[in-house]
């Protein structure tokens, strides 16, 4: 459930109209659900209710300032995987026992920064980074506490770009090599190991793939202890799936997914910590864009709207559907027309669905775009030189544009001109 509703034909966003805010604002924009955002960390944090746990939110999905603050105010920890990420966080106010360090390539400047400001444990996922981590760690005459990714050799049923839990995935250790590779944490100076991360892929739309992993991951955890390791947290991840398409899916609860866990690890005693991202941000969002004209083609009706490409690429890099609805609910029995909707840039690319079934649009109607906060603003760039797109932050009949569209001139003097121009 989210906070996007009809209310006497018109598109809400809690206790606001969008047309209110789009008429403010202008058009394309994002704009997210405070009681949304909340409402979904708190599914998960109480589908883990009686385990020791933390969920820490994968700031990746969607990294405003705000949006963190308000996750971070109703207890989130953070998921980081960048220096930026880690500066996001702390800017926000996160406390460093609650940010996770994850990420394949995590520098030796980002190393430090989360050293020196605090870290609940990075999430180590070769053995030459681990040697990194070792090395900053004792050069600063700190500990790191760490978990080893480990790669269980799954197959999350997901999207090939998503998946990351399969042997050929860059991600993790081979699960495989776990012992060897603990072996050798526990001999580093400047390394305390506390636990196992496990993270398979993102949209998963089944508990079975996360259930195999988590097997894997229980086993291990024995293992290990019985080698003389003091495992104590499990990271399990995040990745569950959100329905972007409302009509035919229904992805797993995370009350589902947390009885899973606690079926699978509870016996463990080990502290719990997920990092959902999408369920948390996903239909937390929306994003509202205007139509520019209506272009009849030789057997199709594209319906050009002022969005594009470089504001949402989910479409576009994955594939991905999202439901597109008018911000006007058509009336009842009123026959759909069928489009193309593409975006302004010059790629052919830029399409965000073909013969989608929509009410009959005029040029100046707004449509939405649901579930678009994660992976959205976040991934957009200003390709075409068109400005990045404001992000606006619903709390019941306020809101708030907590990011700017620059102008044109903001733009363009973030670029520099040497002296011999
Ligand atoms: C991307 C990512 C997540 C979040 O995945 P979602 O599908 O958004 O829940 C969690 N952990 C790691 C390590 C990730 O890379």
């Amino acid at each position: 459930m989210d906070h996007f509703l009809y209310r006497d034909g018109a598109l809400y966003a809690e206790d606001l109209p969008v047309t209110e805010i789009a008429a403010e604002v202008g058009t394309p924009f994002y704009c997210y659900s405070t009681a949304t955002l909340e409402r979904h960390f708190r599914l998960f944090d109480e589908a883990l209710e009686g385990t020791d746990h933390l969920v820490c939110y994968a700031m990746k999905a969607a990294s405003n300032q705000a949006i963190l603050k308000t996750l971070a105010a109703v207890g989130a920890g953070m998921d980081v995987v960048s220096g930026g990420e880690y500066a996001r966080a702390k800017a926000a106010g996160v406390p460093g026992d609650k940010i996770v360090f994850s990420g394949v390539g995590k520098t030796e400047d980002e190393i430090e920064l989360a050293l020196s400001g605090g870290i609940r444990q990075f999430n180590v996922e070769s053995e030459p980074e681990m040697a990194a981590i070792s090395a900053v760690a004792t050069r600063l005459g700190a500990t790191a506490p760490i978990a080893i990714r480990v790669n269980p050799d799954v197959d999350a049923k997901t999207h090939a770009k998503i998946a990351t839990g399969k042997s050929e995935n860059k991600f993790g250790i081979p699960i495989s090599r776990a012992r060897e590779v603990y072996a050798l944490a526990a001999s580093l100076p400047g390394l305390d190991v506390v636990g196992i991360d496990v993270h398979i892929g993102s949209q998963l739309t089944q508990l079975e793939p996360f259930e195999l992993a988590y097997n894997k991951v229980a086993e291990l955890t024995e293992t290990l202890r019985a080698d003389g390791h003091n495992i104590r947290r499990l990271d399990l991840g995040g990745g569950l799936g959100i329905p972007y398409e409302r009509s035919n899916s229904a992805p797993p609860l995370p009350v589902e997914y947390g009885a899973m866990v606690k079926k699978t690890l509870g016996h463990l005693e080990c502290e719990i910590e997920i990092e959902p991202g999408r369920l948390i941000a996903g239909n937390a969002g929306i994003m509202v864009s205007k139509v520019i004209y209506v272009k009849s083609g030789e057997d199709r009706e594209f319906l050009i709207i002022d969005g594009a490409m470089n504001d949402l690429i989910r479409p576009a890099m994955y594939e991905a559907h999202h439901d597109i609805v008018p911000v006007q609910e058509p009336e009842p029995g009123q026959e759909p027309a069928r489009y193309d909707i593409v975006g302004p840039v010059c790629e052919s690319g830029d399409t965000f669905a073909k013969a989608r079934d929509l009410a009959t649009l005029e040029a100046g109607d707004l449509v939405a775009f649901r579930s678009a906060g994660a992976y959205g603003a976040v991934m957009s760039s200003e390709y075409n030189s068109r400005p990045l797109i404001p992000e606006v932050l619903v709390k019941g009949d306020q809101f708030a544009v907590i990011r700017q569209r620059p102008t044109y001139e903001e733009m363009i003097n973030r670029d520099s001109i040497p002296a011999w121009l």
